[in-house]
This record gives C-alpha cells, sequence and structure tokens, in this order.
C-alpha cells in the first residue's frame, strides 16, 4: 500500500542573524491510510515546523526547507509551485491549528468562509454551497447550524470556532489532516469533544491523521504510532502501545513520567529538568545530551542513528546500541 504522506529526510532551516537554525533536520515520516500518527514533543522540537513543510506555509524568508522530499500518494510537494499547492491545500490536505481566530476571517460569517472554502475547491453554485455548509457544521456537531452560518467568528465560543475550523477543513474531504495542538487552547470537556471528532472522522471516513502534540496522553487516546521529535530530530518512533510499554530513548521516558496518571490521588508534576537547546549549524553529538541522565562521553561527540530495534520501533540513542555491542 502507498503511504498518504511519506516525509523523507526533511531538512528545513531558518536563517538569521546568528546563522542557520536547523529547525527540522533530516525527518523521515510516514502516515499510512486510515492511520492517525502522533508526533510529540516540546515546543521547539521541529514539529510544526514539519507540519507547515508539509502545507509549504513556511515564512521564506527566513524559513526554506533545504533538502529532502515531501511525497503525498507518491507526488513530491517539495517542488510545486504555489498555484499548485494552492489546489492540494484544503483540497487533498487540510490544516486545523491551535488558535482558530487566527485561521477565520474576523471580517466574513462562518457560512461565507465554510461556503468559499467549499466553491474553492467544488463546482457549487451558492445554494448548493450553502446546503453542504450546514451539513458539514451539523457533522462536526453545531447545534442551530442554519443561525451559526449567519454569525462572525467572534460571536463563537473557543470551542464553537474549533469546530468551524474542522468543519471548513473536512468541507472539501481531505486525504490527510494535519491538527497542530487542536485542542491546546480549549478547556478539559470542549478538548475530549474535538479529539473525538477527530477520532470519528478517522474511524468513519477512514482520513489519515497527522496528530502534533506536546501531550502524549492525547498520543495514547488518539494515535495508532507515534514519532518523539527532540531539537528537530526524530528520537524515537513505534506503535503507540510498544511505545508506552517499552520506551527506550532517555526523553521519550521523561516524557511518559511526566503524563498524570488518572489513578493517581495528584498529578505527578515531573518535568524534564532543562530546556530544547538552541539549534544552530555544526551541532554535535547527542541532542539531549545536556538533559539525558545516562549521558556518556560518547553522546557528547557522536550524533547516534535512528536504528531498529524492534517490530517498527526505532530509537536514536547510544544506550542501546552499546547494549546491543555486548550481546
Ligand atoms: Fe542520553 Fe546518550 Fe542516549 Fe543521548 S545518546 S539520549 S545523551 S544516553
Ligand atoms: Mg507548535
Amino acid at each position: 500500500i502507498q503511504p498518504v504522506l511519506q516525509i523523507q529526510n526533511l531538512r528545513t532551516s531558518f536563517f538569521t542573524d546568528r546563522g542557520e537554525v536547523p529547525a527540522v533536520d533530516g525527518v523521515n515520516l510516514t502516515v499510512n491510510p486510515g492511520e492517525v500518527l502522533g508526533v510529540v514533543g516540546e515546543s521547539g522540537c521541529g514539529k510544526s515546523v514539519t507540519s507547515l513543510s508539509v502545507l509549504k506555509l513556511i515564512p521564506e524568508p527566513p524559513g526554506k526547507i533545504v533538502g529532502g522530499s515531501i511525497l503525498f500518494k507518491g507526488e513530491d510537494l517539495v517542488p510545486l509551485k504555489e498555484r499548485e499547492m494552492r489546489r492540494i491545500r484544503g483540497n487533498s490536505i487540510s490544516m486545523i491549528f491551535q488558535e482558530p481566530m487566527t485561521s477565520l476571517n474576523p471580517l466574513f460569517t462562518v457560512g461565507e468562509q465554510i461556503g468559499e472554502a467549499i466553491r474553492l475547491h467544488r463546482e457549487l453554485g451558492r445554494k448548493d454551497a450553502r446546503v453542504h455548509t450546514v451539513e458539514m457544521l451539523r457533522k462536526v456537531g453545531i447545534p442551530r447550524p442554519e443561525s451559526v452560518l449567519d454569525e462572525y467568528p467572534h460571536q463563537l465560543s473557543g470551542g464553537m470556532r474549533q469546530r468551524v475550523m474542522i468543519a471548513m477543513a473536512i468541507s472539501c474531504s481531505p486525504e490527510l489532516l494535519i491538527a497542530d495542538e487542536p485542542t491546546t487552547a480549549l478547556d478539559v470537556t470542549i478538548q475530549a469533544q474535538i479529539l473525538d471528532l477527530i477520532r470519528r472522522l478517522n474511524e468513519e471516513n477512514g482520513t489519515a491523521v497527522m496528530l502534533i502534540t506536546h501531550d502524549l496522553g492525547v498520543v495514547a487516546e488518539m494515535c495508532h504510532r507515534v514519532a518523539v521529535m527532540y531539537a528537530g530530530k526524530v528520537v524515537e518512533e513505534g506503535p503507540v502501545r510498544e511505545i508506552f510499554k517499552n520506551p527506550l530513548h532517555p526523553y521519550t521516558q521523561g516524557l511518559i513520567q511526566s503524563v498524570p496518571r488518572m489513578n493517581e490521588q495528584r498529578p505527578r508534576l515531573f518535568s524534564i529538568p532543562g530546556n530544547v537547546p538552541v539549534l544552530h549549524a555544526g551541532m554535535k553529538g547527542c541532542r539531549f545530551a545536556d538533559r539525558c541522565p545516562h549521558a556518556m562521553p560518547l553522546c557528547l561527540e557522536q550524533l547516534p542513528e535512528l536504528r531498529e530495534y524492534g517490530a517498527a520501533h526505532s530509537c536514536r540513542c547510544w544506550l542501546h546500541e552499546s547494549q546491543e555491542d555486548a550481546v
């Protein structure tokens, strides 16, 4: 089977006064048909830059895709012109963001915006577009869709706005939905409803999803596979259950420890000490070394490669390579 999305050795950099910042540095990711792939990591680890790269929405300058390919159903998006990307965005690949207010136009009603998005990609008249829009709003659980049509974004609650965003994103039945922290700004109840909506889209329509989040709890609930990113690189990847049961990378282990458990009296306040390093060209060694409780001299010298350790489970860490050598 052909993957819906195959990111190969993607490198996206920002060119700043202090030189090149390799925000995404040789990333490989695959989203298969019908699959929900989680991409997890702290802010600054390169997950949002990865998702923006897929849609070619990196502001250039200062950003630029400097290498690799992004195959959407086998077609490389990297060389495509903006005009060709517009055919794909919102039609074959849709994206929802953390803050819907920034992606909704405050000057137009909900009906006008979704209708416009639909008419852009389908040859529908105004009337049919309106009917289709009502259908979409109903599908994302908006009560009284006919009246919401004539409201402006600021008249809606945060949760409603996110539903409108999702309605817009799915109005053209995309084959891939990229959701970047879709629930981070919402309260817990609404969060659960929005995640449920995304899950139903995946299950009922078979829409493949790339879900970007800093929250491993969300990954556990939503995803089939997960890729853990740190400082512009994938450090561990595998089926969600396997990763939770047997996390190999110290960073993944730290992230899992910081997820509050349902059955615990108080949520644990564990967090990994330190920060994601400031990225620059010519970095050497493991990028997690200054925060890693297991760092060895080798870690500071040489970057470990991403290697497979089990069925579709790969990790980038010297700890496991040396163990393997010892066997
Ligand atoms: Fe820690 Fe070394 Fe593994 Fe990096 S390579 S995560 S520093 S043990
Ligand atoms: Mg982000």
